[in-house]
């Protein structure tokens, strides 16, 4: 069942989240360098969430144990805070949350670390832009398969792949709620979008193919083929008009 959020839902949810905007949008550049280990940034990102009273929307989440997760280069995603220090030319991607009054917001960028290569470049622009090319169809009205659609074309026409084992999901006082979000499949399908939805909208791209294997420790996603993978996610209010992005400063 989709979830239709109130007016008072909804401005908590704005709250959560822009405590996750500032944290990736800001804080990020200052903090991502080489040098300093995923730990580190899982110790400063927790720290900020608490600063606004704010709980950590991933930290014990099905037993994740911290507050970001923090996948380098070949981890697509679920990668776990360690002693890995980041190096120059690695890519990051930070996913992370916050609960706010009993709500979830769910954001993640990646970045790189220092200067990177240019097949790298091109994986996290074209990720990015296959979320903002995914919500040009995120408004009341359309089919949630639109979005997913628009997303795979953006990412394949530029010669990468989508990630088919994660997706995307709506979000609001549980962090994983329904409906399922893939990042691709055709357009015309799916449940049709109402005002008020709160969709977590989130593509997994890798540069070489789309198969991926999860780790022991039963987080650690990689790809199979040891190449890069990019991951851009805002939460995103449905409307009658343009979509609200929650988690987003720039
Ligand atoms: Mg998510």
């Amino acid at each position: 069942m989709i979830v239709i959020k109130t007016e008072q839902e909804l401005e908590i949810m704005r709250e959560a989240a822009k405590v996750t905007a500032y944290i990736l949008d800001e804080m990020m550049d200052t903090i991502i360098r080489p040098g300093i280990t995923t730990a580190a940034i899982d110790r400063l990102v927790e720290a900020e969430i608490r600063k606004y009273h704010m709980i950590p929307g991933f930290k014990g989440y099905g037993g994740f144990p911290a507050s970001i997760c923090a996948s380098v280069n070949d981890t697509i995603v679920h990668g776990i805070p360690s002693s890995r220090k980041l190096v120059e030319g690695d890519i990051i991607s930070i996913d992370t949350g916050t609960i706010y009054k009993g709500y979830y917001s769910d954001a993640a960028r990646t970045y790189p670390v220092g200067e990177i290569s240019e097949e790298n470049e091109k994986l996290i622009r074209i990720t990015r832009e296959s979320f903002f090319k995914g919500i040009e169809y995120a408004k009341e009205g359309n089919r949630l398969g639109d979005i997913s659609h628009a997303v795979q074309v953006h990412a394949e026409s530029n010669g990468f792949s989508v990630v088919k084992e994660f997706v995307g999901h709506g979000i609001g006082s549980n962090m994983h709620e329904d409906p399922q979000i893939p990042n691709y499949g055709p357009a015309g399908r799916g449940p049709r979008l109402a005002k008020n939805m709160v969709l977590a909208i989130e593509p997994m791209i890798n540069a070489g193919s789309d198969d991926c294997v999860v780790l022991d420790d039963d987080w650690t996603t990689k790809t199979v083929d040891g190449k890069c993978s990019a991951h851009y996610e805002n939460t995103v209010i449905i409307t009658d008009g343009e979509p609200e992005i929650l988690t987003l400063l720039k």
